[in-house]
């Protein structure tokens, strides 16, 4: 008899027969990765392969402070700081409910105490200084403990003379403590200023969006500002700018492109190449030779900074 007439594999009956609700259960539901951007669909495993960015059409994921941390970083190097510092809440603010009850609802989703993590690292060899901000813990707002953050790693910096990173997600300063958020701004800048009079280098990373009290603070502050493609990046909204100089604005206003076209970025940088451009960048920074660098990281030895 030939083989079209046997039986078919037990596979074969697994694949065909009618999915039960029990079938169907066994299939995890976050399984997927939907593009909001083109609609393409992949895997979520394929998706953070590709470092969250659509393969598709490029659309660049806010991704957690660790995931960021790990994409950039030589293995094993990070070793976080200030883990522990917690906002209070010295107004007893109420909005839709307590300040206190919104950090708390942000610290069991996010599992951070705040919306930026610090700590020192290894990038292609170069010790950093390095804060990255999450945009899960309340929209990456600067409150006192993210200012406080962000001048002690800048502190280090000097202190121990090493370069300072600092990535922002973030939609500006945390209102909840009034006053208190906005006197982060001055605060941050100081040590800026700091920064450059003690001749350290300062790298600012844009991811989006990067925009108020931030932006108008360290951000926009780096030796190289750096940003990521299709990031919004900007101080004030469009609708709210239009308003006010009653102007219609271009579509691209306060992307990333738009920005570096307009001389405020440096450097638009793929997430891709954004570890092999801070190596190249450390490296000459601090004087120091380059190195090979692997073959997914590219292959270029040189970064001109300020042109596309
Ligand atoms: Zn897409």
């Amino acid at each position: 008899m030939g083989s079209w007439f046997q039986r078919p594999t037990p596979e074969f009956i697994k694949i065909t027969a009618p999915q039960t609700r029990e079938v169907r259960d066994r299939i995890p539901k976050d399984l997927w990765h939907k593009c909001p951007n083109c609609g393409a669909i992949i895997t979520r495993k394929d998706f953070k392969a590709n470092l969250s960015v659509c393969p598709a059409c490029g659309r660049h994921e806010r991704i957690s402070a660790m995931d960021r941390i790990q994409q950039l970083v030589d293995e094993g190097s990070f070793k976080e700081n200030n883990a522990s510092l917690r906002a209070t809440d010295p107004l007893n603010f109420v909005d839709k409910r307590k300040y206190s009850e919104s950090l708390e609802a942000a610290r069991k989703k996010t599992g951070l105490n705040d919306s930026l993590v610090s700590g020192t690292a290894h990038i292609g060899g170069v010790e950093v200084s390095l804060g990255v901000m999450d945009f899960a813990f309340m929209g990456g707002s600067m409150g006192s403990v993210l200012g406080e953050k962000v001048t002690r790693a800048m502190e280090l910096s000097i202190e121990r003379r090493i370069p300072c990173i600092t990535v922002t997600s973030t939609g500006g300063a945390r209102m909840q403590e009034g006053i208190l958020s906005l006197m982060q701004m001055a605060k941050t800048s100081i040590l800026c200023a700091e920064l450059e009079q003690a001749g350290i280098p300062f790298i600012s990373i844009l991811a989006d969006p990067s925009t108020a009290g931030v932006m108008a603070s360290f951000a926009s502050l780096g030796d190289v500002i750096i940003a990521e493609p299709g990031a919004y990046v900007g101080f004030a909204g469009k609708r709210v700018i239009e308003q006010t100089i009653n102007k219609v604005l271009p579509a691209d206003f306060q992307t990333s492109e738009f920005q570096r076209e307009h001389g405020f970025v440096d450097m638009v940088v793929e997430r891709a190449r954004l570890r092999k451009t801070l190596i190249v960048l450390l490296r000459q920074l601090m004087a120091m030779p380059p190195i090979p660098l692997e073959e997914e990281e590219g292959s270029d030895s040189q970064v001109v900074v300020g042109k596309a």
